[in-house]
């Protein structure tokens, strides 16, 4: 097995930085529960160097050209690419996900994001609007400053690089704080920029737990502010951002619908149930945790879901067979158990897994309840783990009406084969993303983000654009200035 111990905690100013005095931070593997390295979290020290380091840095990486700050961020894709397989790895030891998951959605889901940004920012320009008399005016596309990202446990490098990489493109530095959960790869990440030519301070990592986050996102330094975490995380970052005025990017929970109707392509509508709820164990934001089904289509979609879920592989991560490695901490699977334990007791028939197997590590088997209503609470309460809930339905309406009955509204998806009635209900979510007959595909071209209290602003696509950067406007008088006296 590869060694996950990195050079130091944290990386500031172009280097790894330790500081013994920080807390303990241990990182288990969650196949196995041994402990793969040793880490400190932040202490007050490193979280002022690294601060520090970002603002002295900003000024000048904002007055590179943005196709200087590109090329930085396509060589940095290019060697996230090169180095997928050790990066892969490093990601199924932090997080516990199959490596035949990570292979494909982690470190690639980040080059994608350095690939498309790093195109981008030689494009970023203001505008010219023609005014009265010659007049005119011009806007200035400006850099925001100092950025602090905050990232779940789920996908530690993509979040990193979702955060970061239209950040730096927009000519703004960043102090990244991972989960203590899964704080391997984003050292891997500052280690290729710098490799690839960005200036010290200008992308730094600090390791720590909530009061890390809260002490960056409180200090005046810092001009925004973008969480990937739950609801009540994302309460108190925002409260503590708008107290200073700060821009914010609110990236949170959900428990989002999933529709399918009696004329959806069966094989296909299975497909995209168990991606949306049993990819990274169920550990995925956008999951399709309430899936609606039909009448019609009920029981034939139930039984060929049990059936094709006999064939999910839980085991060895490592093994590029397995298709369901562990919840990312014994806690993790604690709170999925409770949840299971109380949808039998509000009275949802659980039709298979949601049993520990026997085996090392925090495994718990994909869990399907049938039988659920609208007021159970594994219908309500986001459950962040491998258990899905089918409920029944008769007509577009009473769907629509029920999918939006939640305080979430991150994403949505639909199976018909309707055009209409597809196009009807992606226009009537409450949602932020939707898919029409696929679920939880997520490209950098495309906006992501949540309505509700999933939250605020957008990842990804050119809409990322406007949230790291500011506009100035420049009126420019071409005439005598008059004045009443
Ligand atoms: P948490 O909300 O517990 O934590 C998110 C991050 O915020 C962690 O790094 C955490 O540090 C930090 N944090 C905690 N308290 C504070 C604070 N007061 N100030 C600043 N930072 C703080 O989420 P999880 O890590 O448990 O991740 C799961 C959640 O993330 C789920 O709700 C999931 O839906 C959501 N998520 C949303 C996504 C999206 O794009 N919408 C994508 C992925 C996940 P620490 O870990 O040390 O407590």
């Amino acid at each position: 097995m590869i060694n996950a111990q990195p050079h130091a905690s944290h990386f500031v100013n172009g280097v790894p930085l330790e500081d013994a005095n920080g807390a303990a931070l241990p990182v288990i593997y969650p196949a196995t529960g041994d402990t793969i390295a040793e880490l400190h979290a932040a202490t007050p020290a490193v979280i002022e160097a690294a601060l520090f380091a970002a603002e002295a840095a900003q000024a000048e990486w904002a007055a590179m050209s943005g196709t200087e700050r590109g090329r930085i961020l396509r060589r940095a894709a290019d060697l996230l690419r090169r180095r997928n397989q050790a990066l892969s790895e490093i990601e199924t030891l932090d997080t516990g996900k199959p490596i035949q998951e990570t292979l494909v959605a982690d470190a690639t889901s980040a080059a994608d994001a350095l690939e498309y940004f790093g195109g981008l920012a030689g494009s970023l320009t203001g505008e010219h609007i023609q005014l009265p008399g010659g007049d005119f005016a011009y806007t200035r596309r400006e850099a925001l400053g100092v950025c602090v990202g905050i990232g779940a446990w789920n996908y530690p490098i993509q979040i990193a690089a979702w955060k970061s990489a239209p950040a730096l493109a927009c000519g703004n530095t960043m102090v990244f704080k991972p989960s203590e959960t899964t704080p391997l790869s984003a050292l891997k990440l500052a280690e290729i920029f710098f490799e690839a030519g960005l200036p010290p301070g200008v992308f730094n990592v600090v390791q720590g737990y909530g009061d890390v986050g809260a002490a960056l996102v409180t200090d005046p330094r810092v001009a925004k502010v973008s969480l990937t975490g739950s609801v009540p995380t994302g309460k108190k970052v925002y409260a503590a951002a708008a107290a200073q005025m700060k821009h914010a990017t609110m990236e949170l929970g959900g428990k989002s619908p999933l529709v399918i109707f009696d004329d959806a392509d069966l094989e296909s509508a299975v497909s995209a149930a168990i991606n949306a709820n049993f990819y990274s164990t169920g550990q995925v934001c956008s999951n399709g945790t309430r899936v609606f089904v039909q009448a019609g289509i009920h029981d034939a979609f139930v039984k060929r879901l049990s059936d094709r879920m006999q064939n999910a592989r839980l085991g060895d991560p490592m093994d590029p067979e397995t298709t369901i490695g562990p919840m990312v901490s014994a806690r993790q699977r604690e709170i999925v158990e409770g949840f299971i334990a109380k949808g039998k007791d509000e009275g949802a028939t659980l039709v298979a897994g949601g049993t520990i197997p026997d085996l090392p590590g925090f495994f718990i088997t994909p869990a399907l309840f049938t039988g659920v209503t609208d007021d159970m609470t594994i219908a309500r309460d986001e459950i962040f783990g491998p258990v899905m809930s089918v409920l029944r339905f008769e007509t577009e309406d009473e769907a629509l009406r029920r999918a939006n009955d939640t305080e979430f509204g991150l994403a949505a998806g639909v199976f018909t084969r309707d055009l209409a009635r597809a196009h009807r209900m992606v226009a009537g979510f409450e949602a932020g993303t939707c898919w029409i007959n696929t679920y939880n595909l997520t490209p950098v071209e495309m906006p992501f983000g949540g309505a509700k209290m999933s939250g605020i602003g957008r990842e990804n696509s050119r809409a990322a654009i406007e949230h790291y950067s500011q506009l100035k406007s420049v009126y420019v008088a071409m005439n005598p200035t008059e004045a009443p006296f």
